[in-house]
């Protein structure tokens, strides 16, 4: 047996850039100012982000603040948070702060969790124009961006041989587009090992073809979507081909909410295998019981270290819900906001060293260290997050439909 994990001792490097020139933000008719810092030169992709900023602002509460990346991606840091208060003062954001900004007491100072990802902007090159922008969206009140400061920690990028080829085929605006492209880089960043070429009917293809597509299905809420392989390799199973539909008014409404890509991603890892063909590899049990887990060596084993013991546990899987839900996600009630579990959640929703240890199972090679940062969220954390009274699958914005494959000969 070939061995399926990787820890890479990538080395991190740390930039701290920092703009000081100041900037009235006009207290008159709503509008919109952005600050600059340039970063060049590096040769890593970004692991990690922390911005911090200095605004005087007599309304806090007239603020959408985001950071743009050079390619214009857009997290949004603070949407209209504070009501009459005043200032943000060295206000920090950082994917790993305890507080989030949406439950945070003004004034504000100190560290936040940010409204959006900043993991979003994990593994792309940090070279180019980045953008904090301040939007005032109210008529009175004014103040000035003093500074901000962008701290990137950046890593070699690792190396991938396992190659996914997405084909665009109509229906998707440019930002949709993108999303597929990031998505794609993220999972083939986390799959580094080649997987044998397949002929599929006189296509060679290296590693995985991925059909994406936008269509007019049922407008918003209903169908979401189908996604999943259409063609397994002979004896590992692993896809080589797949399809992504989506329902056009749903994708809008998911990138409005701000989830497209987190959708994009959780579709994907279904193309690429999970919990598609984890019955073909026998890598689940009680199937339709009340207690379905998948019992991966490596997934056990990451579970134990989730759980704080250590022992390898076998990974409780989606008991609830559809076809399409129900015995090919991690469970809902245990892993919260996980990628993974059945439904999306507003915010953050990380990708697991136990979801990539679970692609180790299915027979690929991965880097555990390309995981975002995840724990188990205990019963309070569950109850603030909404665990429990989702409105459907996928967070009610529609059920995917699964797909039908074949083995190739
Ligand atoms: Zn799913």
């Amino acid at each position: 047996m070939p061995t399926t994990l990787t820890h890479k001792a990538a080395l991190t490097n740390k930039t701290t850039l920092t703009n000081n020139n100041s900037m009235p933000i006009n207290p008159g008719r709503p509008n919109t100012i952005q600050s600059q810092i340039n970063v060049s030169g590096l040769s890593d992709v970004v692991q990690k982000i922390k911005v911090t900023f200095d605004i005087d602002h007599t309304w806090t509460g007239d603020l959408r603040i985001s950071l743009l990346d050079p390619s214009g991606s857009r997290v949004v840091l603070a949407n209209r948070r504070g009501g009459s208060s005043d200032d943000f003062k060295n206000v920090t954001f950082a994917q790993d702060a305890p507080i989030s900004i949406h439950n945070a007491i003004p004034p504000f100072t100190g560290t936040y969790r940010p409204e959006g990802d900043l993991n979003d902007f994990k593994g792309r090159s940090p070279n180019g124009t980045w953008a904090l922008e301040v939007r005032d969206l109210a008529f009175r009140d004014g103040g000035s961006l003093k500074s901000w400061t962008l701290e990137l920690e950046t890593q070699e990028a690792p190396s991938s041989q396992y190659n996914i080829d997405i084909r665009i085929l109509g229906g998707l605006t440019p930002s949709q587009e993108d999303a597929f492209v990031i998505a794609a880089n993220r999972w083939s960043s986390i799959i580094i090992g080649d997987v044998p070429d397949a002929n599929l009917q006189g296509e060679l293809i290296d590693d995985i073809k991925i059909d994406a597509r936008g269509a007019f299905i049922d407008g918003v809420g209903g169908i979401l979507g189908q996604a999943g392989p259409t063609w397994i390799r002979r004896g590992s199973f692993l896809p080589i081909a797949g399809v992504m539909t989506f329902d056009q008014d749903d994708l809008q409404k998911l990138e409005d909410d701000g989830l497209l890509l987190s959708v994009i991603l959780h579709e994907m890892a279904h193309v690429i295998g999970f919990g598609t063909i984890w019955s073909d590899l026998g890598l689940l049990q009680g199937r339709g019981s009340i207690n379905p887990t998948f019992t991966g060596r490596n997934a056990m084993q990451e579970f134990g270290h989730l759980l704080g013991t250590g022992s390898p546990t076998a990974v409780p899987v989606a008991n609830t819900g559809g076809a399409g839900t129900r015995d090919s996600h991690w469970r809902e009630a245990v892993f919260a906001n996980e990628l993974m579990t059945g439904f999306i959640n507003q915010g953050v929703n990380p990708i697991s060293r136990l979801t990539i240890a679970s692609l180790a199972d299915l027979g690929y090679q991965v880097n555990l260290e390309a995981a975002d940062e995840y724990s188990l969220p205990n019963a309070r954390m569950m109850a603030m997050m909404g665990v429990g009274v989702e409105s459907g699958d996928h967070g009610g914005y529609g059920i995917i439909l699964p797909t039908d494959y074949r083995v190739l000969d």
